[in-house]
């Protein structure tokens, strides 16, 4: 049961020592369960497959930053976020969709407790105006093997998948409502939070599967709050291919392109992450709204993996005016400098107005970036690695809320 509301989340962080202990050995089960998945899983990277310690995204401040930053660039970082909105295109704080979970998977048992409380303090901590905090879709389904990584073990019930997402609603409602987070329905809502050094929390769902057949539920999704839906993750369901599996719709289905036509008018952001190169081009042919890609890279000579995008496929979102939320995942990075340089190739690639942040908080394996409490050092190490403040704004928060916008207009 959540207790009353509270205002400012300053009393949160007192009941989370008693459980970090119980945490701790969850992550090591989690990191061991994930190394031995290990090379399949997260690409060929040798000297992060030694390093099976690493912590998991858990709300840790940064230990490794790969570069250097002065007070007064750190300063700098800090008192951009007084002037601009900054938004976070994707993220799970404190993993809360596992808060009191009705059922087990290998899965979620590995990934232990939630800790939601912690990381909210941490949003309002870090100065997040906005963040999209995303319901996991196929969570149920999913398990993690040596060979073939997270993927689905089994089919949906009829009803089932619905049944979660309203799971995972109530409790994403309950956690907006006992720390007091902003309503995120709109641009405004963000930029309001921004001037009133409050986080606004607009509702996401990754993965399509609760929709199942019913275009209906699009409109109901978005009267429950829901902003934006990553239309596939990890479970080839009914809209279209994934990733990080062989093909098995050659695209979007006939369903998934009435479902982007129901996004489309009823103000959803359709989000592409994870779905294939065949899947995106697809969606942007009957698309009447800009998309996003809310966390990727772009696969670079030396390092490729099934989750990073080519130049190609980031091209053609933001030809059309879309969005790809740079992540700061850990995968085909080893420190936070190197998450920068993610950031800063993307810019070069799609250009300044086509670049955002996905952080995927707390749903990460090493993810370089672990807290919200130093979400000002990114601004901060664009500022210094040169880019001028107008940029960075755009980056950190503008063209989400440009896409955002977009969306809501008819
Ligand atoms: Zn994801
Ligand atoms: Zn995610």
């Amino acid at each position: 049961m959540p207790p009353g509301k509270s205002p400012m989340p300053r009393r949160i962080i007192a009941g989370h020592d008693a459980a970090e202990a119980a945490q701790l050995s969850r992550r090591a089960a989690l990191g061991h369960l994930i190394a031995a998945a290990g090379v399949a899983t997260f690409g060929a990277d040798p000297s992060r497959a030694q390093n099976a310690s690493a912590p998991i995204g858990d709300a840790s401040r940064l230990a490794d930053m790969g570069m250097k930053l002065d007070p007064e660039q750190r300063a700098a970082g800090a008192a951009f976020l007084g002037r601009h909105a900054s938004v976070d295109t994707h993220s799970h704080p404190g993993r809360f969709f596992l808060k009191d979970l009705p059922y087990e998977t290998p899965t979620t048992r590995a990934f232990g407790e939630a800790f939601e409380d912690r990381a909210v303090a941490d949003l309002y901590a870090g100065r997040v105006s906005g963040v999209l905090i995303a319901a996991v879709a196929d969570m149920r389904l999913l398990e993690m093997t040596a060979t073939a990584g997270l993927h689905a073990a089994r089919e949906y019930q009829p009803g089932e998948a619905y049944a979660d997402y309203q799971r995972q609603l109530a409790e994403l409602k309950a956690l907006v409502a006992r720390h007091a987070l902003a309503k995120g329905l709109n641009p405004s809502d963000i930029d309001s939070a921004q001037r009133h050094r409050r986080t606004a929390a607009v509702f996401a769902v990754e993965g399509g599967d609760f929709l199942e057949d019913r275009l209906d539920r699009v409109p109901e999704a978005f009267r429950d709050g829901v902003r934006a839906i990553t239309v596939v993750h990890y479970h080839v369901n009914q809209i279209g291919d994934i990733q990080t599996e062989a093909p098995v719709h050659g695209g979007l289905t006939p369903l998934g392109k009435s479902i982007v036509g129901e996004m489309n008018r009823a103000g959803i952001i359709v989000d592409l992450a994870h779905a294939t190169f065949a899947v995106t081009k697809d969606v942007l042919d009957v698309s009447t709204k800009p998309v996003m890609i809310s966390h990727s890279n772009l696969a670079t000579p030396a390092f490729s993996h099934p989750r990073l995008i080519s130049s190609e496929h980031a091209k053609l979102v933001a030809a059309a005016g879309g969005i790809v939320g740079s992540w700061p995942s850990g995968i085909g990075q080893s420190t936070f400098a190197d998450y920068i340089d993610s950031i800063r190739r993307l810019v070069d690639a799609v250009g300044i107005d086509h670049t955002a942040i996905g952080t995927d908080m707390d749903a990460n394996y090493r993810p370089v970036l672990r807290s919200y409490r130093d979400w000002s050092l990114i601004p901060a190490a664009l500022l210094a690695r040169g880019m001028h403040d107008a940029e960075v704004a755009k980056i950190m928060g503008g063209n989400f809320l440009r896409v955002f916008k977009a969306n809501l207009t008819r």
